[in-house]
């Protein structure tokens, strides 16, 4: 029999779900402050989609063809009760259930959220000297607070746990090797994200972008690794592994090297609006299909339509110039 997902142009394989804008660090490259601080305004709790709406439209979601879940933000662990969603959506048969987290709030809810049904996690840390982590992230306690949830996380079996570190020309590349010796070795697996232009507020500029062949440079100064073969069709991070069997690191190149043929993730912001690229301009409002009260059977029928319509391909056509349109900021988006 035909599945749905055979009727969609490209295979849809993951969602990615921001359950809120808010977050508890204010990353340069991210959430810059003098944008994020003081003054701006949150989403307020009613504009966020609720933990039975979310449910809803992932049962809809595993029907064309997604078999992975990830949830991010702002902060995932900010949203109150987080858990309450984890266990929801742990429900339904054949997921798997992820996050990505700053961590600053892991080692008190590692245990929570690994009995609720989550399955993996990301944990996005910048740099492992206290100076640079501070400075980038704005926050003011030392990165041994993130390293002791990635020690909760593991011990509550949510491995093999990854590390994401964007790296940014100037500010914390002196860090890559740092990085890769902390972690290596330890089951964990560090990902060099290239710094991207996402949103239109944090002051991308090419030249801070350090490549993945800049990083992979850097750190066969110091270690011998070589490329692997991705674990499936579409993995974002390309691989390298120690030769001497210290593990493995993964490289995000979606400046340098773009994949978007091979992209399989679409993405609903924390108000519940669809999007089918990082660098989208504008977002299809499913809260508001859900809240006029339409069937699964027209919210299926229309996540197939803009799925199949789907044409975004933004980091193939990035320039300079293509920088300053309007895109959905990361804090709405989560990455
Ligand atoms: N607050 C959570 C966290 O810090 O992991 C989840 C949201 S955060 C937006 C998701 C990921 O996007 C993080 O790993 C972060 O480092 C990455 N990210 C944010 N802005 C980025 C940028 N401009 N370029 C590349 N990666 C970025």
């Amino acid at each position: 029999m035909m599945q749905i997902s055979d009727t969609l142009k490209r295979p849809l394989h993951d969602l990615r779900i921001s359950v809120t804008d808010r977050c508890n660090f204010r990353c340069t490259y991210c959430m810059p402050k003098e944008i994020f601080g003081g003054e701006h305004i949150f989403l307020a709790r009613e504009e966020l989609l609720t933990f039975e709406q979310i449910k809803r439209l992932a049962n809809i979601f595993v029907l064309l063809g997604v078999r992975k879940i990830r949830l991010t933000g702002g902060e995932p662990l900010l949203r109150k009760e987080i858990e309450l969603l984890i266990s929801m959506l742990a429900e339904i048969p054949g997921l798997e259930l992820a996050m990505t987290t700053n961590g600053a709030l892991l080692a008190n809810k590692a245990q929570m959220l690994r009995d609720a049904g989550l399955n993996r996690i990301t944990v996005s840390l910048d740099s492992i000297d206290d100076a640079t982590f501070k400075a980038m992230n704005d926050v003011n306690f030392p990165v041994q607070r993130v390293l002791d949830g990635i020690e909760a996380a593991k011990q509550v079996g949510l491995n093999p746990i990854k590390v994401n570190m964007v790296v940014k020309r100037g500010v914390n590349d002196q860090d890559i090797l740092g990085m890769a010796s902390y972690f290596r070795g330890t089951g964990h697996t560090v990902r060099f994200i290239e710094y991207m232009d996402v949103g239109a507020t944090n002051g991308w500029k090419l030249d801070d972008v350090v490549s993945a062949q800049e990083i992979v440079a850097t750190i066969q100064k110091e270690y011998e690794i070589e490329p692997i073969n991705p674990n499936y069709r579409g993995e974002v991070a390309r691989r390298w592994r120690y030769k001497d069997g210290h593990g493995e690191i993964g490289m995000i190149s979606s400046v340098t090297q773009p994949f978007c043929g091979s992209c399989t993730r679409a993405r609903l912001s924390a108000k519940g609006q669809l999007y089918t690229c990082l660098f989208g301009t504008k977002g299809y409002d499913l809260r508001a299909l859900i809240r006029d009260g339409s069937s699964d059977e027209v919210i299926r029928a229309t996540l197939t339509q803009h799925w199949r319509q789907r044409i975004d391909r933004y980091s193939e056509l990035r320039t300079e110039q293509t920088t300053d349109l309007p895109k959905v900021e990361m804090s709405y988006i989560g990455g």
